[in-house]
């Protein structure tokens, strides 16, 4: 059997039918950019997250470096950051000219809030939570230091559309949520697309003006903007996958759960799930000391895995003008050298999660 770690074909042939009728809705209907579907889409995924507004933009990264902008952060400012994530969430902030402060993980791959206060200083403006693999950050502890020290709260939920926390979804927690519709994300669209969701109309606005040039009137441009827009081709199919969210979770879920009851290898540690949560399972991330040895195994059975992420922003030769060493974040690179990703999408067949845990069980 040859099992892919993801299957982005499987997730749109289950709903084919809907995808390709408002395709081409969208291409007879001559209004490609900013528009009814994208006006629906924002009210939609408002509505899903519980949020009062959504502003449609470009990509994940775009809402990311734009809610930092317009919440005033800029050069000389200090973000903090959990170490282990995906490098786009440091980009949000330093293309801001602002500072990431990284903090180490907890057991749940999350922002270690009992770490984050010993980091804060008189420049820190605000924290970015990244509810990494789908799991969910300690949120009441903190928003708690978010009040306490007068602290922004950006929310990275590129991988979190739908996580609960105490029954409330990522992204509604801070100022503003930020979210990637990437083609491999929970809820993905076919190209490159993202959305801020906040309950902060002034900063709802603000973007809206922002991703058009700074104009809320054509040829009226209030601020130096950029072009973040979305598309109604890409708004229109996450409208139609948005309409299957509740399914397509559930089906992670239950796919998490059957890894989690039938994976039994010692060469292995299972994700671990935080009280008063709900992941959505973005990624099942497992841990082993063996990571080569057991994914150059699972490539000679055909199955492909992902190191979710190999090497950790602070250690990336991106940020080498950061100034961090190798032994900085020992939680942090701990995970970098022992994470594995192991296949879940949309429509896994049943047969392709029996022959993944067996052969992940019979690894010697
Ligand atoms: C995918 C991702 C992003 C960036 O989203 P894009 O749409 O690719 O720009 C940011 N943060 C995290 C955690 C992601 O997984």
């Amino acid at each position: 059997m040859n099992i892919m770690p993801n299957r982005m074909d499987y997730g749109f042939m289950k709903y084919q039918r809907e995808f390709e009728e408002k395709a081409l809705s969208v291409l007879r209907s001559g209004w490609y950019v900013l528009g009814k579907e994208v006006a629906s889409f924002e009210e939609n995924f408002a509505a899903y997250t519980g949020s009062k507004c959504c502003v449609g933009l470009a990509s994940g990264l775009d809402a990311l470096w734009i809610a930092v902008k317009l919440l005033g952060i800029g050069p000389g400012d200090e973000v903090l950051i959990q170490g282990n994530t995906y490098i786009a969430s440091v980009m949000g902030i330093t293309i801001n000219g602002a500072t990431p402060v990284f903090v180490e993980p907890d057991e749940y791959y999350q922002i270690n809030a009992d770490k984050i206060e010993e980091k804060i200083t008189e420049k820190t403006k605000a924290i970015m939570v990244v509810h990494l693999y789908g799991h969910v950050a300690d949120m009441d502890k903190i928003m708690h230091i978010c009040k306490k020290h007068h602290l922004k709260l950006i929310e990275d939920c590129a991988q979190s559309h739908g996580a609960l926390y105490k029954g409330k979804m990522t992204g509604t927690f801070g100022d503003a949520g930020c979210f990637s519709f990437y083609p491999s994300k929970n809820l993905g669209a076919f190209g490159d697309a993202g959305a801020l969701v906040t309950n902060d109309a002034g900063l709802a606005e603000d973007a809206r003006v922002f991703r058009n040039y700074g104009s809320e009137k054509r040829y009226y441009n209030k601020v130096v903007g950029a072009n973040s827009r979305l598309d109604e081709l890409q708004a229109g199919l996450l409208n139609v996958r948005l309409a299957h969210m509740e399914e397509i979770t559930e089906e992670r879920r239950q796919l998490a759960e059957v890894y989690s009851r039938q994976l039994h290898q010692e060469n292995i540690l299972l994700p671990a799930t935080r009280r008063d949560t709900c992941p959505v399972w973005h990624q099942y991330v497992i841990r082993s000391h063996r990571r080569q040895e057991l994914t150059d195994y699972l490539n000679g059975k055909g199955i492909g895995t992902i190191i979710h992420y190999p090497i950790p922003p602070h250690l990336s030769e991106a940020y080498r003008s950061l100034g961090h060493r190798k032994g900085d974040f020992p939680i942090t690179e701990e995970y970098a050298d022992t994470v594995l990703s192991i296949p879940l999408y949309t429509d896994m067949r049943e047969e392709e999660q029996r022959y993944t845990i067996d052969c992940i069980n019979a690894f010697t």
